[in-house]
């Protein structure tokens, strides 16, 4: 299960209101992409959903229990950070390991899941590699296998893809969307670029100076834009 709703959450920093109330509903195994120019308050809503802020106020509820005060660790989600927070002087079979060597997991079963994982990302022979030896394309899936592992009820996204070349970003969100496919688990997806929101979504947040302009699948913000704001940003004819 990875059905998260969050009620009328807000986040201010200082004296800055960076996220003004905001309602939001995501389903289990949905594909949602938070999608907004720069500054919106992307990342920030994801580190709120995480944990990894607290809240102002309002309240977020995971697969029917409430989640506003609980740590990161127990909240069952998994943040797929960018390929340069691997550790360099690790192997991708300790890198991938690492979050269940901290949770002190059976060392037997933590062999199993990277074996598991290895074989989802196409990593099987490369574990005894460092991640100086991989392509980009590989530590972002290296990146992915120390969430998988952890078998999350929802993974969180952030813009993984900005730091690697174009044809790189095209095939790794092929991939991210046939690892929805095969896993079917909730994925929040963070990005400023509208082609991957398009292609990748089930549903698109539109989000504007913290507020949420628009919800709806691709198809639906592309033909019907609620404003000329979520038009231009989706690229439809309006
Ligand atoms: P995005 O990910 O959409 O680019 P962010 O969530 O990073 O946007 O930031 C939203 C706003 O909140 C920005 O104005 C940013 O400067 C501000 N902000 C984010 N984190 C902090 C922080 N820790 N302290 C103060 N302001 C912050
Ligand atoms: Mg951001």
């Amino acid at each position: 299960m990875g059905r998260i709703i969050l009620s009328k959450v807000t986040k201010t920093f200082g004296d800055v209101e960076v996220i003004p109330p905001l309602d939001l509903k995501i389903e289990d195994g949905e594909f949602v992409v938070f999608v907004g120019p720069s500054g919106c308050g992307k990342s920030t809503l994801l580190r709120l959903i995480a944990g990894l802020e607290d809240v102002t106020s309002g309240e977020i509820e995971i697969d029917g229990t409430p989640a506003t005060d609980l740590p990161p660790a127990r909240r069952g989600l998994a943040m797929v950070f960018q390929s340069y927070a691997l550790y360099p002087h690790m192997s991708v079979r300790k890198n991938i390991a690492f979050p269940l060597k901290m949770a002190k997991m059976d060392a037997a079963e933590q062999e199993r899941r990277v074996l598991a994982a290895a074989k989802t990302l196409n990593l099987t022979d490369y574990l005894d590699r460092r991640p100086a030896q991989l392509s980009g394309g590989q530590r972002q899936r290296v990146a992915i296998g120390r969430a998988i592992v952890r078998e999350p009820e929802a993974f969180l996204f952030d813009e993984p893809l900005s730091n690697l070349d174009a044809a790189l970003r095209v095939n790794m969100r092929l991939e991210i969307s046939e690892l929805h496919q095969s896993l079917k688990t909730t994925m929040i997806y963070v990005t400023h670029d509208q082609v991957e929101a398009m292609t990748m979504a089930d549903k698109i947040v539109v989000l504007r100076a913290g507020h949420i302009e628009q919800v709806g699948s691709p198809l639906e913000l592309y033909r019907s834009p609620a404003n000329l704001f979520v038009a231009g940003f989706i690229g439809s004819p309006k």
